[in-house]
């Protein structure tokens, strides 16, 4: 612990799910975490609560991604909430966490607003964030893009999704050179399927057939990927950048 004492830090979409286990992750080791979320007020104010029971700072931003305005309003909320408890709007560490994830139509009967949907959130909302963010990024600071499995093995139902997973791997990769000047690492981190509390994780019968994807033969704990992300913004990570991190547990090993 204490590996991020005096740093702040943006988990996107961190009111659940593995956005709220890294969140508390972060606060764990001493940072300054903004909890950001935009349908689930209660959420986002449980995880703020988990980490003030802990000892650690957070403090909640609300906004839609995926909307005209989005970047600004997070901004907005992220600058406020810093100030008032630093002194400063300074960011070290942002993890481009939130994401549609693929629950709509079969890639046939997929519709165009679907798929500028996914752009919108999970592709155009992190590259105008990381835009917006790096400006505010002392030297040193910490970029993970959470991406998916999806990218490196084919997965048909999902396929726009995977899309925009292969865009954010791109952000990743071209950023990690723009911004090594400045000492800060630029880093994707891959899940396979991972527990984030959703109805499906209660259906034993759906999570045994889940669980033979990994080489473990278990889901992933938002934890597990969490710890991951975490590393990745420690100094200990400071020379890995323009990394895929696979966290799926062994899932693409077959
Ligand atoms: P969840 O669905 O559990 O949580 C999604 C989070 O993102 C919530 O905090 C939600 O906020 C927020 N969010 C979603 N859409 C928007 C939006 N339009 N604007 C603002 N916030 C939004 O996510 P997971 O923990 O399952 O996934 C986290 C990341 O991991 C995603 O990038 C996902 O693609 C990736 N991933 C997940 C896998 C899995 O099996 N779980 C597998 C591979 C990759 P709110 O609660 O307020 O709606």
């Amino acid at each position: 612990v204490d590996r991020l004492t005096d740093k702040t830090a943006l988990v996107t979409g961190s009111s659940r799910g593995i956005g709220r286990a890294t969140a508390i992750r972060l606060a764990r080791e001493g940072a300054l975490v903004a909890v950001h979320w935009t349908a689930d007020r209660q959420a986002a104010e449980d995880t703020v609560a988990l980490i003030e029971k802990e000892g650690g700072r957070a403090f909640a931003v609300r906004a839609e991604l995926g909307v005209p305005g989005d970047v600004h309003t997070l901004f907005l909320g992220l600058e406020r909430g810093l100030e008032e408890r630093t002194g400063e709007a300074r960011l070290n560490i942002l993890v481009n966490n939130a994401a549609v994830t693929p629950t709509g139509s079969a890639p046939e009967d997929l519709t165009p607003e679907e798929f500028d949907r996914y752009f919108a959130v999970n592709a155009k909302a992190p590259y105008f964030l990381t835009q917006r963010a790096a400006a505010l990024m002392p030297d040193g600071g910490r970029i993970v893009n959470v991406s998916s499995a999806v990218t490196r093995t084919a997965a048909p139902d999902q396929l726009a999704y995977a899309m925009t997973k292969g865009a954010i791997e791109q952000l990743t990769l071209h950023l990690a050179l723009i911004l090594a000047p400045r000492g800060i690492t630029v880093n994707s981190v891959a899940p396979g399927i991972t527990d984030n509390g959703g109805a499906i994780f209660a259906n034993p019968d759906a999570v045994a057939a889940m669980s033979q994807l990994s080489a473990f033969k278990r889901v992933g704990g938002a934890g597990d990927v969490a710890d991951v992300i975490t590393f990745l913004t420690t100094d200990e990570a400071r020379w890995i950048t323009g990394a895929f991190i696979d966290a799926t547990g062994g899932t693409l090993l077959t």
